[in-house]
């Protein structure tokens, strides 16, 4: 029997450092997350105080510089820490990657120092919760078509306009905005919770995700200062760029997700007897079990790669959107290959399975759709865009 999901020896790839930082967030996921995930998820509602405690142990904004409260750590060790998040559960590591990836980053990137000190330790700590809004009602994979927009006042801006499906708006203090200028160019600004004429409902009845809010942001005139827009950036690369930090996190925390629900059948499978032997002697069981535990190394090897290149500066979109693809596809798979092992057993709470496929039909539709990262890698490599 080898219950070792590091079936390459990827381990010798990392430092002491990735490696300390994978354990100390894999405890912090087995004693605070797993024994109430499925309570909170089932309940449809989010794990009170979860951005503080995610904060405490310096899972928000990883690569942040220290300076701005983040924890000055490389491109691998917040894949790891994606990765034991969601093995928790998709809405713990969303929650992080929002707050890190669209949040965090764009603020470090493109903002005023002023702004920079104003907010970015606030939101390492988890005592502000931030969400962003690029998808509207009627342009998600399409956000080029965006109609939010606002004109200038001077020394301040009007913003009108609606957005949908984002993360965590209900519960945020301030949202990292994307909207139109009057000559159309898209520009960044962080509207905050108390603002009048912004509000955040929410968006209820959701099968995926239920552990983390999801809601609308409507802007109805309102008014934010000059000083809260980004003047760092204009243009759709904004918002991208931070989609692209986000999406290589996913590719990373997909396979925690992935892993979870492979050990829970591998254990299952050598516990569970019918026709006199262990369902793990089947020839049919373990065809999956070896499938499950291949894709996961060959996920973990496009990771590990990735993030190295990250760390260089040379990942390109085209290489994150591979890797996201992928990894999802066979995270999404394997939840639901995975559940078939426990039989009955599968459909209940007890188990992560049908939790983890659940989210990961949000994990595979946010971010850009499997099917847009597809034609992002057909684009890449026969330079002819199929996307209009
Ligand atoms: C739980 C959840 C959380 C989210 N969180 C956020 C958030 O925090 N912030 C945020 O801004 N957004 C967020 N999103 C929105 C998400 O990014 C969008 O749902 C996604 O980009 C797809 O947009 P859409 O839902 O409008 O689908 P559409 O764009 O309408 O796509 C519908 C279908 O058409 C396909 N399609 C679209 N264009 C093409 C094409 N050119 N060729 C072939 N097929 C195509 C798509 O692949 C898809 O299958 C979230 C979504 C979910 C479900």
């Amino acid at each position: 029997m080898n219950m070792n999901t590091d079936y390459y020896q990827i381990d010798d790839l990392l430092t002491e450092e990735h490696k300390l930082v994978r354990q100390s967030v894999r405890e912090f996921v087995q004693q605070e997350i797993k024994p109430v995930i499925d309570k909170y998820a089932q309940a449809h509602t989010d794990i009170p105080d979860l951005m503080k405690k995610l904060g405490s142990i310096g899972a928000l904004g990883p690569y942040i510089p220290e300076e701005y409260g983040g924890a000055g750590l490389d491109q691998i060790s917040y894949g790891l820490i994606m990765q034991e998040l969601e093995a928790g559960d998709s809405a713990i590591r969303s929650s992080a990657s929002v707050q890190s990836s669209l949040v965090m980053f764009p603020i470090h990137e493109y903002a005023t120092e002023e702004q920079k000190m104003k907010w970015l330790p606030k939101l390492a700590s988890g005592e502000l919760v931030g969400c962003f809004g690029l998808t509207e009602p009627n342009h998600g994979s399409n956000p080029g078509g965006m109609e939010t927009k606002f004109v200038d006042k001077g020394d301040h801006v009007i913003l009108n306009g609606a957005k949908m499906w984002i993360t965590n708006s209900p519960i945020a203090d301030i949202a990292v905005v994307w909207a139109k200028d009057e000559e159309g160019i898209v520009r960044g600004m962080v509207v905050e919770k108390e603002m009048e004429g912004f509000s955040a409902p929410e968006t209820p009845n959701k099968w995926s995700l239920r552990a983390s809010k999801t809601g609308e942001l409507v802007f109805e005139n309102v008014k934010v200062p000059k000083e809260n827009l980004f003047p760092n950036i204009k243009g759709l690369k904004g918002p991208l760029s931070c989609l692209n930090s986000a999406r290589y996190g996913i590719s990373w925390g997909v396979i925690g997700a992935a892993i979870d629900c492979y050990e829970t059948a591998l254990q299952y499978s050598l516990e569970r007897t019918q026709f006199g032997k262990p369902i793990g002697g089947f020839q049919l069981q373990q065809k999956k079990l070896a499938e499950f535990l291949t894709e996961i190394t060959k996920a973990q090897l496009l990771c590990w790669r990735l993030g190295t290149l990250k760390n260089e500066g040379r990942a390109t979109p085209a290489q994150i959107s591979m890797a996201k693809r992928n990894n999802v596809k066979m995270a999404i798979d394997i939840a639901r290959e995975s559940r078939q092992i426990l039989g009955g057993m599968g459909i209940v709470g007890d188990y992560p399975m049908m939790r983890h496929a659940a989210n990961l039909e949000s994990v595979i539709t946010y971010e850009g759709t499997h099917d847009v990262h597809l034609l992002i890698t057909g684009m890449d490599i026969t330079g002819i865009n199929a996307f209009s």
